[in-house]
């Protein structure tokens, strides 16, 4: 059982930085395959809604819905990196681009398990 860690995140040119905890550290790593994710992301960690923070350049964020509207993906207006997203599956939780991470080698997104993102959860 892994327990919560508190980690750091940014977008490529640095001005969005996240502070957040990591539910279940890298246990809580998932890929998935619906049509924005496989396009932009190699994975995401979990946060709690209330426990992640933009600790810079919350002003620069640019936010993209589709479909359901209801999951927020959240990219840097400057360099376009995706950093985050609050979950269509669970609106209670922020989805933390693997990609971002500081301290984490990208490598171990490839051992992510995958969430059906084409026959979403919430479509069922
Ligand atoms: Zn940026």
């Amino acid at each position: 059982m892994s327990t919560d860690i508190q980690a750091t995140a940014s977008c490529h040119c640095g001005a969005v930085q996240l502070e957040f905890t990591m539910a279940s550290g890298l246990d809580s790593m998932r890929r998935c395959d619906c049509s924005l994710c496989r396009r932009i992301k190699p994975a995401a960690v979990t946060a709690r809604v209330g426990e992640l923070e933009v600790t810079s350049g919350e002003e620069l964020l640019s936010l993209y819905q589709f479909n359901t509207m209801v999951a927020k993906h959240y990219f840097c207006s400057k360099c376009g990196t995706h950093t985050h997203h609050q979950r269509r599956s669970n609106p209670n939780e922020f989805g933390i681009n693997v990609g971002c991470l500081h301290d984490a080698d990208p490598r171990l997104a490839g051992e992510a398990k995958w969430s059906d993102g084409i026959n979403h959860p919430s479509d069922r």
